[in-house]
């Protein structure tokens, strides 16, 4: 592309603003980077972790298949030119009619603002939810799940007892089905170590509240997910709406209780919205933008990946949706910087991909459906490819490669031991 007037740039020394550290914020710190270039544009990248993680493989950090540092990688590597600053902290609010970002610790000003603080896990009310079971969000919790696991054997081997072991993962979206499948696999690897549980005694189950579990994805790949659970004996329990949880308990809207050991939330999420001075603003709910990306009334302001939903054009909170609006967003903001006509988003999903555990998947893309080790294969060096930082890519394809011939890791490390 080229930019024929040059001199808008110098003049009025652009700074543009970056809220989160995820994919929706490095990748439009990536493109739009490459775009201006030289040209006196100063980036700031605000987010209250100091690096990237990539979501998709959180799964396999819970079950020992890779470690936590291999899915994370510095922000400070990721963002190295033209930035004026990292800054670590937390938003607080926007200011949207003096252009200002409230952080914890300081505010900071902004000719452009793109909010890309992604979204945490909804309990969505539920007494009880939140603090007896485990999330699956970030890097701390993937190990804390790990640890819990392997907790849960070395107590049934201390107290030489042969009692179930009862895993509840709430949530029959693509994160239940995920993470459900690698707990298996490593309550697999787990049971030969430890002389008091038997694989026979591992229940493994995942609770979905509707009927229609991985909801928007294609009915063939649904019932490849259905053979692939019954076949690593994992249950799908639908239409089972949980009311409460109580500690050790999950109380279903039928009445039935259910007793867990382990219970894992994946049962959706809630935006990370910043406060905001915008008429009928709901702090709730995710920030609704135009077509363009960016509020109306509100130009120069833009909202991309998780945080955020598209008028009249609803998309789902998934990574490569906010890798696509990021490139969108970057481009508008050039254009809007040039004060040319911005361009649209457009819904461009280019398939369902679901691993399933060691050596299978499921996968759909454009109407060719692939499953087992092929979907797999696919799954990996999809996801691959979308992983920042030459050695973390190295890492995480050692640990695969380690994991198809030995073991995978199975040590209980607490990281809060001081
Ligand atoms: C377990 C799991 C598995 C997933 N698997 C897939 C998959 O296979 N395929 C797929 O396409 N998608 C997947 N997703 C969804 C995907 O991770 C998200 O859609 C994607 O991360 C959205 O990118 P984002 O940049 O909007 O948000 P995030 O990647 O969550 O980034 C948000 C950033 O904002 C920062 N932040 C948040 N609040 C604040 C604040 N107040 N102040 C400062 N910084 C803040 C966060 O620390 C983070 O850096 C998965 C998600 C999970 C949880």
């Amino acid at each position: 592309m080229k930019i024929k007037d040059q001199k808008v740039y110098k003049e009025y020394n652009i700074k543009v603003v970056i809220l989160g550290s995820g994919f929706a914020g490095v990748n439009v710190y990536q493109y739009l980077h490459k775009l201006v270039h030289g040209l006196g544009v100063s980036f700031y990248m605000i987010s209250d972790v100091n690096y990237f993680q990539f979501t998709p493989l959180l799964h396999e950090v819970a079950s020992g298949l890779l470690r936590p540092e291999d899915i994370i990688s510095p922000i400070r590597e990721n963002i190295n030119c033209c930035v004026g600053d990292f800054i670590l902290d937390k938003v607080v609010s926007i200011d949207v009619d003096e252009k200002i970002v409230k952080l914890e610790h300081s505010s900071i000003n902004f000719d452009y603002l793109v909010i890309a603080t992604g979204a945490s896990t909804n309990y969505r009310g539920i007494e009880g939810a939140k603090e007896y079971s485990y999330p699956l969000k970030t890097v701390d919790e993937a190990a804390e799940l790990k640890n819990k696991v392997i907790s849960l054997f070395e107590e049934r081997e201390e107290g030489s007892s042969n009692r179930e072991i009862s895993i509840i993962v709430v949530g029959g979206g693509p994160t239940g089905i995920e993470v459900a499948t690698e707990v298996s696999d490593l309550t697999d690897s787990l049971v030969p170590l430890y002389r008091s549980v038997k694989k026979e005694n591992i229940k493994i189950s995942i609770f979905n509240a509707t009927e229609n579990f991985l909801n928007g994805f294609p009915d063939v790949l649904k019932r490849s997910v259905k053979h692939a659970l019954e076949r690593g004996r994992i249950s799908l329990r639908l239409d089972a709406a949980v009311q409460k949880v109580e500690n050790g308990t999950l109380v279903l809207k039928s009445g039935e209780s259910v007793h867990f050991d382990l219970l894992i939330w994946t049962g959706g999420v809630s935006p990370n919205t910043p406060k905001m001075n915008l008429p009928g603003f709901d702090i709730t709910k995710r920030i609704t933008v135009s077509q363009y990306l960016n509020l109306e009334g509100h130009e120069c302001i833009f909202a991309i990946g998780d945080v955020s939903d598209i008028e009249d054009n609803p998309v789902p909170q998934l990574a490569q949706v906010a890798i696509d609006e990021s490139k969108v967003c970057a481009y508008n903001i050039l254009q809007s910087i040039e004060k040319k006509p911005l361009v649209k988003y457009r819904k461009n999903l280019k398939g369902f991909l679901l691993s399933l555990g060691r050596f299978n998947a499921a996968s759909e893309v454009g109407s060719i459906l692939f499953l087992g080790f092929p979907a797999w294969i696919l799954w990996k060096f999809f996801y691959l490819s979308m992983m920042f930082g030459k050695g973390s890519k190295i890492k995480i394809v050692f640990d695969w490669f380690f994991d198809a011939f030995e073991s995978r890791d199975l040590t209980k490390i607490d990281r809060n031991n001081k």
